[in-house]
């Protein structure tokens, strides 16, 4: 592809995602492609002369889009969202054009320093303890995913505690995110070091339940090494009291790791700065701006009070990487920061959001998501065929019909396959539970009562 080409056709690519934005009311929310359906119409070997691009393009809309999922309708109300907006995506395709590696600041000098100073400035912006600042012992660092930063936080919880051994223990809930359970198999921590304490009332880790199992290992002769918090699990938006178990986990040495990888971005707000309360206590702590804070994936933020451990579990320097930069001490590198060595520009996207968005934007998004997630609360709990199965914090409405769990999945099954809006489900006080997320950048009122017309209509229909 020419650069004359390139020019033109990537200003039809910019007009066809508009278009899409536009027109994406008309496809069904959740893909109605059936298994193999898309690989059956891919042909078995690629082309051995060049095509046409748009002939690839005509492709994508004849057999992608069907095996779409539109995570970005203002109708996806499943998992949490994985919302994008403009600003965002502009910012994906200069880092993509630009084509750096980021892997040490010598190797792009504006990657590095730029995603150092958006971190300091969401540090601000979200509340957060000033010892994440990295003017101080501490810093963030943009990591692809939640599970990553759990991962970094559980090994330089280990290099703390004096390397890898088999009397370390790691801890959290039985509602804490999989990604936990899969750092410490990850790591080599063997499963019989690993305790996913049974959540207490309202899915939250109760403090007392902790400190037993501390106190259980210690006189077992183990040494308790990382425990992993939830602000806002996946399952139903718990928080865990993040204060008591620092004061726990400072007693005991234990690395503290907090996890709000959705409800962070609700940190923006004043009123919602309670989420935190205790995170001053915390060694390290994660969210993902990827979730609902309009900027695609990937892009968590992590960050550390003491980045000496981190960089002790991770820093290595080949002969090949040594530069005057990095010799001197004086700069961050932040293949030291992460697993892989090598990282994408992804500070820009989150910079074009930031300013684009400014914080006013961002907070006036985060509060209409709350609000809408509140009022469709209000219509469940008025409606006596219905119940809340929590009280919502935020914009997580867990809810289900009275009718028992069949019907309930019968309901879920029947308004998916409509397409309108898809939902999903997790399992509360053991019973089948409906979940209704709210957080897509486009979602607004319309959509929110769609959802609950379509909920009541399948009710009645799947009796
Ligand atoms: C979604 C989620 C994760 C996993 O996020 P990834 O970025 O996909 O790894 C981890 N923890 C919580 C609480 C989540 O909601």
């Amino acid at each position: 592809m020419e650069l004359e080409e390139f020019r033109r056709r990537g200003k039809e690519l910019i007009d066809w995602i508009a278009d899409y934005w536009q027109r994406i009311e008309e496809f069904p929310v959740l893909a109605r492609a059936a298994p193999g359906e898309l690989r059956a119409a891919l042909p078995a070997a690629p082309p051995e002369e060049p095509e046409p691009f748009a002939a690839v393009m005509a492709d994508v809309e004849r057999l992608i889009l069907p095996g779409i999922t539109h995570w970005q309708s203002p109708g996806f109300f499943a998992y949490f969202p994985a919302n994008v907006s403009p600003p965002s995506v502009l910012g994906e395709l200069l880092a993509a054009g630009l084509g750096v590696q980021g892997m040490l600041w010598a190797t792009s000098p504006a990657c590095t320093e730029l995603e150092t100073h958006v971190l300091d400035w969401l540090v601000g912006l979200l509340g957060l303890p000033e010892r994440f600042l990295s003017t101080g012992a501490g810093g963030g660092v943009i990591q692809d995913t939640a599970s990553s930063a759990t991962l970094c936080a559980l090994l330089a919880a280990r290099a703390r505690a004096g390397g890898p051994a088999p009397d370390l223990v790691v801890y959290g809930s039985d509602q804490a995110h999989s990604s936990l359970a899969k750092a410490a198999r990850i790591a080599g921590f063997a499963a019989e070091r690993l305790r996913l304490l049974p959540a207490g009332a309202g899915g939250r880790l109760e403090p007392a339940a902790l400190a037993a199992a501390l106190a259980a290992d210690r006189a077992a002769g183990l040494r308790p090494c990382f425990l992993g918090a939830t602000v806002g699990t996946t399952s139903s938006h718990a928080v865990d009291p993040v204060r008591e178990l620092g004061h726990l986990a400072r007693e005991h040495g234990v690395w503290l790791h907090v996890d709000a990888a959705h409800a962070g971005t609700a940190a923006l707000c004043e009123e919602f700065r309670w989420l935190h309360d205790g995170l001053e206590l915390a060694d390290s702590y994660c969210f993902n701006p990827h979730k609902w804070m309009f900027t695609n994936f990937d892009c968590d933020c992590f960050w550390v009070a003491d980045r000496e451990p981190l960089l002790a579990a991770l820093s290595i320097l080949p002969e090949y990487l040594r530069n005057p930069a990095t010799e001197s001490g004086a700069v961050i590198d932040y293949r030291d920061w992460q697993v892989p060595l090598g990282r994408r520009f992804r500070a820009l996207k989150l910079w074009f959001v930031l300013r684009c968005f400014g914080a006013r934007g961002l907070r006036a998004a985060v509060r209409r998501h709350v609000a809408l997630a509140r009022e469709f609360a209000g219509w469940v709990r008025e409606d006596p065929a219905w119940e809340l199965a929590a009280e919502p914090p935020l914009n997580l409405v867990c809810f289900r019909h009275r009718g028992g769990d069949e019907r309930n999945q019968r309901i879920l099954e029947a308004v998916n396959t409509a397409g309108r809006v898809f939902l999903t489900h997790t399992r509360l006080d053991d019973r089948f539970t409906l979940r209704l997320s709210v957080g897509q950048t486009h979602t607004e009122r319309r959509h929110v009562e769609l959802a609950w017309r379509e909920l009541r209509a399948a009710a009645a229909v799947v009796g």
